[in-house]
């Protein structure tokens, strides 16, 4: 529901991807004024014409009806929309660098077109995830520009307002958030950030205030505590698979214990996504150069690649060394369910290994195809919109995802479609007692075989 009788707020938010869009559309729902900008001419006209270059549950409603009123827009004109504005929220990608460390090139070049454009004062909010420091940096980048343009007199303010959403489940999570992370040295921002999520607090759900550099590193450590838990649990995986045990019952077995909670505590075929890998590796790289040790963060980065390799590993183990002329199939592409992001995700990686090895690989995916399609191309993969045709005449079946439908998927039919009744399963979707009792080879993580 829209807040009115409040005075809308004017926000340009620069990149239009799965934070951008999200973050948008729902300060649009909030009663705030919102213009989406990016520089992909593609994708403001998708948007421009009703469509969404995005994949994201419940944000095709959100973004038609807060068009519709006329609160949200999208342009490509950024120094324009800029201008217009007293909230320039930063949310465009900081994918990794050769070296580890977070890539700030893009959010340095939207930074240099808003230090050319802003008129009047302006809160300038990173809402991408960036290394320590650089907000700080981007206050400099600001500064040296407006004393070019002589408006040393303009006054504005940096705030690091970090984002938790979560992909697949995003605009439930920015309406509806654990917390709002706001870093600011300005008591004056911190007024205004809380203005702007006022919608949010009335409700009930905490603003934390702190300093920029804590606010920044909050994002990391957050992110860098999940992908701990995920590593934690594919180490225990591994230790069950050796002595016997079952991780499933060795999870049930923790996550009663209200100081472990239940959350993250999946073993799988590792971690993926866009944040945290490349969210690990940074926060290694900052630290590295101020010569901090990181033993565990090196650990769970160290543990993901491992486990990245497990579905191969089973394949290879099954199969023998020599893989040519073989036929798999795979379900699940994005790296995780209800989203069709496909950045480092599991699937990805194996099947470029598989194929290297002279595999027909045939693969589904609900919502991914089109970005799996874009990534690897077609030698050597089909891809398949319906999941049981993905199985015809393959010689065993790969789950990377843990869409529903797979878990739901008719036993007998898989069994029947395949060549062989070979299953690798990445995400223990099914019982391996049960498993058995239908006839197949059933290998899954950290669980008997
Ligand atoms: P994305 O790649 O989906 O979107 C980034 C967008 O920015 C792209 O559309 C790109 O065209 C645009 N862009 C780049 N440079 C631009 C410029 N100068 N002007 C205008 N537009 C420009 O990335 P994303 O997944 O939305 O992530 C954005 C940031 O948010 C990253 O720092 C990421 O770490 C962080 N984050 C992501 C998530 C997530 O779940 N994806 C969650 C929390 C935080």
């Amino acid at each position: 529901s829209t807040q009115q009788g409040r005075a809308a707020m004017k926000i340009c938010m620069i990149g239009t991807g799965y934070v951008g869009l999200v973050v948008g559309a729902c300060l649009a729902e909030m009663g705030h004024e919102v213009i989406c900008v990016d520089n992909n001419p593609a994708k403001i006209s998708a948007l421009l014409n009703g469509q969404l270059p995005i994949y994201e549950p419940g944000l095709e409603r959100l973004v038609e009806r807060n068009v519709l009123e006329s609160r949200l827009s999208f342009s490509l004109d950024i120094s324009e929309s800029v201008a217009q504005s007293q909230f320039i929220f930063i949310a465009v990608g900081t994918p990794p660098a050769e070296d580890g460390s977070a890539d700030l090139t893009y959010v340095m070049k939207a930074v240099e077109q808003i230090g050319a454009s802003i008129r009047d004062y302006a809160i300038v909010i990173t809402k991408s995830t960036v290394p320590i420091g650089s907000s700080e940096r981007i206050r400099g980048i600001i500064e040296k520009q407006l004393k070019n343009r002589g408006l040393t007199d303009l006054e504005f303010d940096i705030v690091s307002n970090p984002e938790f959403l979560r992909e697949g489940a995003a605009v439930n999570d920015f309406l509806n958030p654990n917390r709002i992370v706001v870093g600011s040295s300005n008591p004056r921002a911190l007024a205004y950030m809380e203005k702007l999520y006022l919608p949010l607090t009335s409700k009930g759900f905490p603003i934390v205030h702190m300093d920029i550099a804590s606010a920044e590193l909050a994002k990391y450590a957050s992110n860098a505590m999940l992908a701990t838990r995920i590593s934690f649990m594919n180490e225990m995986a591994g230790i069950c698979e050796a002595v016997g045990a079952d991780i499933e019952r060795v999870r049930q077995g923790m996550e009663l214990d209200h100081r472990i909670g239940s959350y993250f505590l999946s073993a799988g075929v590792g971690y993926g996504g866009s944040c945290f890998p490349k969210d690990v590796r940074a926060i290694i790289q900052s630290a590295t150069e101020r010569n901090i040790p990181t033993h565990i963060l090196e650990a769970v980065d160290k543990v993901n690649h491992k486990q990245k390799k497990k579905l191969f590993e089973m394949v290879v183990g099954h199969f023998g060394e020599d893989l040519k002329g073989l036929r798999l199939a795979v379900w699940g592409l994005s790296f995780k369910p209800e989203t069709d992001d496909i950045r480092e995700a599991p699937s990805i990686e194996t099947i470029e290994q598989l194929r290297k090895r002279g595999v027909q690989i045939q693969v589904h995916d609900p919502v991914a195809l089109q970005n799996a399609y874009q990534a690897l191309g077609e030698e050597n993969i089909t891809y398949f919109t319906g999941l049981y045709q993905a199985l015809m005449d393959a010689d065993a079946l790969l789950i990377f995802t843990e869409w529903k439908q797979y878990r739901s998927a008719d036993l007998g039919r898989i069994k029947s479609l395949l060549k062989q009744p070979v299953l690798f399963d990445g995400r223990n979707l099914f019982n391996p007692y049960m498993m058995k009792e239908e006839g197949f080879v059933y290998q899954s993580i950290g669980r008997m075989k």
